[in-house]
């Protein structure tokens, strides 16, 4: 039985960043697919490439998280700038989400004007930046040190935003951009869908602040897929790829780990696999009900991937905003992801499309073969009829989607996006560190979130942990 001091269970961006920060030690890192990357991972089908998920790469800039890390690790992405991060198109409206302040603000003011635009969209880049400027965020739990340290944490963010931490982003919204026009208020409902995965009645306005923010950063193209990037960010990280870890029994003072290839002892388990599927991994009936007390968030995604040929140039990434909710969808939106022109894997002869929207897992269940394959289709029909009406000159040479049942079968997760923490969720809001000596947890369903910057921020916290 092969011997390991640390064992990591998946390559999402959460497993792949903490393996990178600690390459020099006996470490394995498990993979059940042949793509590394989970949700962020580049996948080939009918001989193209495209993104599972994740397209849009933020954070590569002094001072922010991601930076930091990928510096700590040594890793330099090859990566290009998105000049437009996101065109938003609503009916016959516009706009531009770019990260020259000035140059939105006289596009907002055309599309959705109010006279308060500019103090509410000014305070939302303040928060941003100053959030991004705290140092050390941290929140953990299960002994004395991680709480006193998740309080001093708490403490620095109480001093540095005072009451703007309570306060919600809908009293917000109603002070600041009173008699806001439901177009207006569909537009910020949609950026914040995708960033938060939740609307502005769920959340506080710090929350609100760092997802309308987003794009005000550099938004990256990943060249060749953000598959690529994982895969250059692994590349001195010992991966077992197509290896799927099926059980792991806890012993006194190490684990022990069954995959489909092989068994191993481990000195520590850091799980990158999603919290609410992780109990089904052990045996130990303490560690299965410490898994499943996180009650399931049902958020998932519905995904259609196109193959195009287009004649005329086209932004990296698109937001359409409806009148009504998709079919078998929670949201009137979609994000459409082009791959760049010039990319010589994702853009061979055409363009490899990845278009997002936002879906239950359980519309998707307790289906028959027949209802299942019918709703798909509606849904990939629907959301094909509109992309078509924004891009008639595009012409669509294969498409098929997913489902939150084809993230399931593919990366062992039905779940798609973190819950958006607030201060009502923060205490039940799972960490790195379990109440298990050893046992660790990554990724998007725990602290602090999903994407590039909130699974980074935990992951943070458990390179803190493991280093101490
Ligand atoms: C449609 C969509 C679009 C998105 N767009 C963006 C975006 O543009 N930008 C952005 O920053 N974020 C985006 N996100 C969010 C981002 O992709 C996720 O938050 C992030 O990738 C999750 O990373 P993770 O560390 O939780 O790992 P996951 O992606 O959940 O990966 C977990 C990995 O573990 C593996 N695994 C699970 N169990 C086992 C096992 N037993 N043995 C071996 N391997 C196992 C899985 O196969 C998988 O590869 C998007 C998400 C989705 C779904």
């Amino acid at each position: 039985m092969q011997e390991i001091d640390i064992a990591v269970i998946g390559s999402g961006i959460g497993g792949s960043l903490i393996s990178a920060l600690h390459s020099d030690k006996n470490l394995i890192l498990f993979e059940k697919e042949n793509n590394l990357g989970g949700c962020a991972s580049t996948f080939s089908r009918y001989n193209h490439s495209f993104n599972a998920g994740a397209t849009t790469f933020v954070g590569y800039e002094e001072g922010h998280i991601i930076k930091k890390l990928f510096d700590d690790i040594g890793f330099i992405p090859d990566i290009k700038k998105s000049d437009i991060a996101i065109r938003s198109m609503q009916k016959e409206k516009q706009l531009d989400r770019t990260s020259n302040f000035e140059e939105f603000l006289t596009q907002l003011d055309r599309v959705y004007p109010h006279e308060n635009n500019r103090v509410f969209w000014s305070a939302i880049k303040e928060l941003d930046e100053r959030f991004w400027r705290v140092k050390n965020i941290y929140y953990n739990k299960y002994s004395l040190r991680a709480y006193l340290h998740s309080f001093l944490s708490l403490c620095s963010l109480i001093k540095e935003f005072k009451f703007s931490l309570l306060k919600s982003a809908s009293s917000y919204i109603k002070e600041v951009l009173y008699d806001i026009s439901d177009a207006y208020l569909a537009f910020i409902d949609a950026q914040l869908l995708i960033t938060l995965q939740t609307n502005h009645k769920e959340i506080p306005l710090l929350s609100m602040a760092l997802g309308l923010a987003y794009p005000f950063h550099t938004v990256y193209y990943p060249n060749r897929g953000m598959g690529d990037l994982i895969e250059s960010l692994l590349k001195n990280v010992h991966v077992k790829k197509d290896e799927e870890v099926l059980s792991i029994k806890k012993e006194k003072s190490h684990f022990i780990l069954h995959t489909t290839k092989n068994h191993y002892k481990a000195n520590k388990v850091i799980l990158n696999s999603s919290i609410y599927e992780s109990a089904k991994l052990f045996e130990d009936k303490a560690i299965q009900r410490y898994y499943q007390s996180f009650s399931f968030s049902d958020q998932s995604a519905f995904v259609v991937y196109l193959h195009v040929r287009s004649e005329k140039e086209l932004l990296h990434h698109y937001q359409i905003i409806l009148d009504s909710i998709i079919p078998h969808a929670i949201s009137n939106s979609f994000f459409i992801s082009f791959s760049d022109e010039s990319d010589d894997k994702l853009s061979q002869d055409g363009y490899s499309v990845t278009i997002s929207t936002h879906t239950k897992a359980r519309f998707w269940e307790d289906l028959t073969k027949e209802q299942y394959k019918e709703k798909k289709a509606q849904t990939q029909e629907f959301i094909l009829e509109e992309f078509m009406k924004k891009f008639p000159h595009v012409k669509v040479e294969k498409v098929f989607s997913a489902t939150s049942k084809t993230f399931a079968r593919y990366i062992k997760r039905s779940n798609c996006g973190g819950k958006a923490m607030s201060f009502k969720n923060l205490l039940q809001t799972p960490t790195c560190t379990t109440p298990f000596k050893n046992l660790y947890n990554v990724g998007d369903t725990i602290f602090a979130g999903q994407g590039w910057p909130g699974v980074a921020l935990g992951v943070q916290v458990l390179h803190q942990e493991l280093v101490e």
